[in-house]
C-alpha cells in the first residue's frame, strides 16, 4: 500500500492569509498537493490538519480513502500524527502542502526510490556560493555535495515510524530522522516547481507559474440595421443614416468580442450574463457590459491578454473609425491598443451585410489562466 501524509498543519503566519486554503487561479494548494500525489501513485491520503481547516479538509473530495487527523505545534508532531494514521507495512509518501506545484512525476520517481532503496527523498543540488557568516567571521561553504531538501519524502513506512519513534529533537525534515536513526536517505532529483509557498514573493510567483495556459475564445453577433437609431461601433457613434436594432446600444463589434472573452473563460455568453429581459440593459453602452465582462474573468484569476476582431459591413465606410474603436476596447479590458485589433470588411454586396440589412462581428481573445487541473 502506498499512503500519502499530506501535512496541512503549519500556521500561515509569515505571509498573512492561510496560504494553504486560499484559491490560487481556481485551487488551493492543498487540492493540488493532495491531486498530485494521487497522480503520482498514492492510494490513499492522511491529511494533517489544524484546528482551523480540519472541517474544511474533511469535505475534501481527493479522489482516494482519506482520513483527517489533527497535527501538533511541530512539524515533527504533525508527521508523526500522520504516521498513526496508517496500518503497518508499505510506503509512505510524506509532502507538505505548501509545495503545491511539485510535479507528480518527482512523487512517481520518490516511491520507486522507497521501493527499491527504501528511501527516496527530493532534492536539488546547490548552484549558488553558500557562505556562513555572523558578520564578523565569513567562510564560503564547498558546495559541492551540498543539496537543498524538498518534499515528497518517501520511505518504507515502518522504518520511518521507527525513525519517529527515536526521534529526541525537532528535524526541520523526515529525511534528517531517518539519517539519524535509520540509514543514508537516497536523494531522487527534486524541481524548482516543488518550491515552497512561504512568502508574499513565492505567491507572486505561483501566480504566474499558474497563468500561463493559453485559453482561446470565438463570438459572433449580428444587429439589424434600422431607420432611428444611432450606428455605434467599438464605442465609436458613427454618422450614418441608420443604426442598429437591439436592447443595449446594440454595439454589434463589442457584443462579439464580449462573448469571445466569456468564452475564452468559459463563463457562458451575453444573453446569459446580461439577459435583454432585465431592465437594467435597457440602452445600456456596451462598453459598461465589456467592462464587468473583463471583471468576472479577473475575478477568476484569468488575463485578457489580446483581442482579434473583423466587422462585416458593407457601408459605411469604417477606416476612419478604426483606431478609435481599438483604444476604447483597449481601455475597458485595461490593454495597450496594440493588443486590440479591429479590422472590417463588406461581403461584396452578397448575403445580408451585403445588402446592408445588418452588420456582424465576429471575434477571438486569448485569455490566459491556470492550466487544467490535469495539467497542473
Ligand atoms: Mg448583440
Amino acid at each position: 500500500m502506498i499512503a500519502g501524509i499530506l501535512l496541512c498543519a503549519g500556521s500561515a503566519a509569515r505571509m498573512g492569509f492561510d496560504k494553504l486554503l486560499t484559491p490560487l487561479c481556481g485551487r488551493t494548494a492543498v487540492e493540488r498537493s493532495a491531486a498530485l500525489l494521487v497522480q503520482g501513485g498514492c492510494k490513499t491520503l492522511v491529511l494533517v490538519g489544524n484546528e482551523s481547516n480540519e472541517a474544511t479538509l474533511a469535505a475534501l473530495d481527493v479522489g482516494v480513502p482519506k482520513t483527517v487527523v489533527r497535527g501538533g505545534k511541530t512539524r515533527t508532531e504533525s508527521v508523526q500524527s500522520g504516521l498513526n494514521a496508517l496500518p503497518d507495512g508499505g510506503i509512505v509518501v510524506i509532502h507538505d502542502a505548501a509545495r503545491c506545484f511539485t510535479p507528480a512525476e518527482c512523487v512517481a520517481a520518490s516511491i520507486a526510490s522507497a521501493r527499491q532503496y527504501g528511501s527516496g527523498v527530493l532534492a536539488l543540488p546547490i548552484h549558488d556560493t553558500v557562505v556562513r557568516t555572523d558578520g564578523a567571521d565569513y567562510e564560503t561553504l564547498d558546495r559541492s555535495g551540498l543539496f537543498a531538501t524538498q518534499t515528497p519524502q518517501t520511505f518504507r513506512t515502518d522504518e520511518i515510524r521507527r525513525a519517529y519513534a527515536l526521534a529526541d529533537g525537532g528535524a526541520t525534515d523526515d529525511a534528517a530522522l531517518y539519517a539519524r536513526h535509520i540509514g543514508t536517505p537516497r536523494l531522487v532529483p527534486g524541481s524548482e516547481l516543488a518550491r515552497k509557498l512561504t512568502t508574499a514573493a513565492d505567491w507572486e510567483w505561483a501566480k504566474k507559474l499558474c497563468n500561463t495556459y493559453p485559453k482561446i475564445g470565438t463570438g459572433f453577433d449580428t444587429h439589424r440595421l434600422v431607420e432611428g437609431r444611432k450606428l455605434i461601433l467599438g464605442g465609436v457613434e458613427i454618422p450614418y443614416e441608420k443604426g442598429l436594432l437591439g436592447h443595449s446600444d446594440a454595439d454589434v463589434l463589442i457584443h462579439a468580442i464580449i462573448d469571445a472573452i466569456l468564452g475564452a473563460a468559459a463563463l457562458g455568453d451575453i444573453g446569459k450574463l446580461f439577459p435583454d429581459t432585465d431592465g437594467a440593459y435597457r440602452g445600456v453602452d456596451s462598453r459598461v457590459l465589456l467592462r464587468r465582462a473583463a471583471d468576472m474573468v479577473q475575478k477568476r484569476d484569468m488575463t485578457v491578454r489580446h483581442v482579434d476582431a473583423t466587422v462585416l459591413c458593407q457601408r459605411p465606410k469604417l477606416r476612419p473609425y478604426i483606431d478609435r474603436m481599438r483604444e476604447n476596447i483597449a481601455a475597458e479590458l485595461g490593454l495597450a491598443a496594440e493588443s486590440v485589433s479591429v479590422k472590417a470588411t463588406t461581403t461584396e454586396g452578397m448575403n445580408d451585410e451585403g445588402r446592408g440589412l445588418c452588420i456582424s462581428a465576429q471575434a477571438i481573445a486569448l485569455v490566459l489562466g491556470a492550466a487544467d487541473a490535469a495539467k497542473l
